[in-house]
């Protein structure tokens, strides 16, 4: 009866029963179980890492769900598994994943398996600390502080400025709202809503999604989010801006912030941030950068041109876990100001956390400035990884990215059935495939009715057979195009000629 209740191994003899538990002994013997550690992690290795970046090997294996239910048998249930059953179950999750870090994804703005921010997932995942105080994750506050300060350096901050990693760059540009807003309000902290006029904040139309969820979510209210037009590059229009502002001030409502894009999700397109600057000079508003995406062009001596005038920024985004390859989640929040502006905006000063009396210097604990409670220090893996090649081994990951988009688009431009949108600034190359069928046709509204299909179709075909992942989408009128990311420093010109051909292997019938 005795043994049937626990862990026989653990029992002893002297074993004593409280509330029903015998306390003798650990409840996890973490001896045995190291093994099942080991065994899976050469086969995490072996799956996950080697196969998963073969370029011969499936990008992924699609089931549809309630296949893979069926395959994964998904109840939880009263007893456990042996450790080889669980180390199947952990094969068949890789399996049935999609192999992210493969060369022929490119579905995402993420991609491609960067060794060294891999060992820094490792790392952190088994010291698995959390980064709101000094005391509990010395190595990693401090990592978290040096590469705020050398991304603050590349923004242009002379004299640096303050920041946080967050878990996305959708709650970096919440962030921005917040600081923003308690900048022009700082009553609101205490007192609320009830303490602000109606305010406006202005986006161009190609800004990413999180900007109208921040104002949702914020309480400012998607309908006080003014949408600036863009042109045809996708580019804000600062006469449209200043328009804007002029209709929000002449309705008597309180115009505060300025979000402007580096790097557009769909175009890869960069706003004039020199010019947006100049009017929110002019009309005393925060200009913040959404420049999650096109954020790695400023480790570019070639290519930081596109975010010229970025410095006069007050606040940036930044997600090196985009074309930089430290692995998801790494973003970063910065704010120019340095008076504690971040602090004060989100601090709760929690005393069982945030002890005033401790032993060392309280500075370093800087977990407050977070609307967080538990942090994962994300900026580690990008710190590892800036150590192993350097700057100027990321500087020449953006050129060869963009070499290669560059290189893409002129392959479009010379093959016959494909068509470029527009030349690319950055590494999103947007293009439309026509099949034959549809290449003497007239441009009519039938012939782009007929290639809004083609995409998606091409796209299941290409997911059933795994040969690669490619995003498409429509996009202000235009019918759907596919989206091809460039990202993986695996990534070389015949990777992006089997780009081409596959489209064109997949899609000739159609
Ligand atoms: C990806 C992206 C975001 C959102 O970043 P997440 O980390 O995915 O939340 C915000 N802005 C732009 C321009 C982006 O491309």
């Amino acid at each position: 009866m005795r043994e049937s209740l626990c862990h026989s191994n653990l029992v002893k003899r002297d074993a004593v029963l409280v509330n029903g538990m015998y306390l003798n002994g650990p409840t996890l013997d973490i001896k045995t179980t190291y093994k099942f550690v080991e065994d899976a992690v050469s086969l995490i290795l072996d799956e996950a890492v080697r196969k998963g970046t073969d370029i011969l090997e499936k990008v992924c294996e699609w089931q549809p769900p309630e296949k893979l239910k069926e395959i994964l048998d998904l109840e939880l249930r009263e007893g456990g598994e042996p450790h080889s059953k669980i180390l199947k179950r952990c094969q068949d999750v890789i399996r049935y994943s999609v192999k992210t870090g493969h060369p022929h994804f490119f579905n995402q703005l993420y991609a491609g398996m960067d060794p060294y921010s891999l060992v820094g997932r490792f790392i952190i995942e088994t010291t698995n600390p959390s980064l709101y105080t000094y005391e509990v994750a010395p190595v990693f506050v401090l990592t978290e502080d040096a590469v705020l300060r050398k991304m603050m350096e590349f923004v242009g901050w002379q004299e640096e400025g303050d920041g946080i990693f967050s878990p996305g760059g959708s709650i970096s540009n919440m962030y921005a709202v917040n600081v923003a807003r308690y900048h022009r309000c700082p009553d609101i902290k205490e007192q609320g809503l009830s303490a602000v006029p109606r305010l406006v904040l202005f986006t161009s139309q190609e800004c990413h999604y999180s900007v109208t969820k921040a104002a949702a979510f914020l309480g400012i209210g998607t309908k006080n989010v003014y949408a600036v037009s863009s042109d045809e590059r996708g580019k804000m229009i600062p006469a449209e801006l200043e328009k804007q502002v002029l209709r929000a001030k002449a309705e008597g409502a309180c115009p505060f912030m300025v979000n402007a894009t580096s790097g557009t999700t769909v175009l890869g397109a960069f706003d004039p941030l020199d010019e947006i600057a100049n009017i929110c000079q002019t009309h005393n508003l925060w200009l913040h950068v959404d420049a999650c995406w096109g954020g790695a062009a400023l480790l570019s001596r070639r290519h930081r041109h596109l975010l010229k005038g970025i410095q006069r920024a007050n606040s940036v985004a930044w997600n090196p876990h985009k074309m930089l390859t430290a692995g998801l989640q790494c973003c970063a929040f910065m704010v120019r100001d340095k008076t504690g502006l971040l602090q004060r905006c989100h601090s709760a000063r929690a005393s069982y956390l945030f002890q005033q009396d401790k032993f060392y210097d309280m500075n370093y604990d800087t977990g407050d400035k977070s609307i967080q409670c538990s942090r994962k220090p994300d900026s580690f893996k990008f710190w590892l990884l800036w150590k192993a090649v350097g700057t100027y081994g990321l500087e020449e990951r953006v050129n060869k990215a963009i070499a290669l988009a560059r290189y893409l688009a002129v392959e479009i431009q010379r093959r016959e059935g494909f068509r470029l949108l527009m030349e690319p600034e950055y590494a999103n190359v947007c293009f439309w495939y026509i099949p034959p069928s549809l290449r003497k046709m007239p441009e009519s509204k039938e012939f782009w009715e007929k290639i809004h299909n083609v995409a998606p179709l091409i796209k299941e075909r290409m997911m059933k057979k795994g040969s690669m992942m490619i995003g498409y989408q429509p996009h202000g009128g235009r019918a759907n195009f596919f989206r091809q990311i460039v990202i993986s420093p695996q990534l070389g010109r015949a990777d992006m000629d089997f780009v081409l051909d596959e489209i064109d292997k997949l899609g000739k019938d159609l």
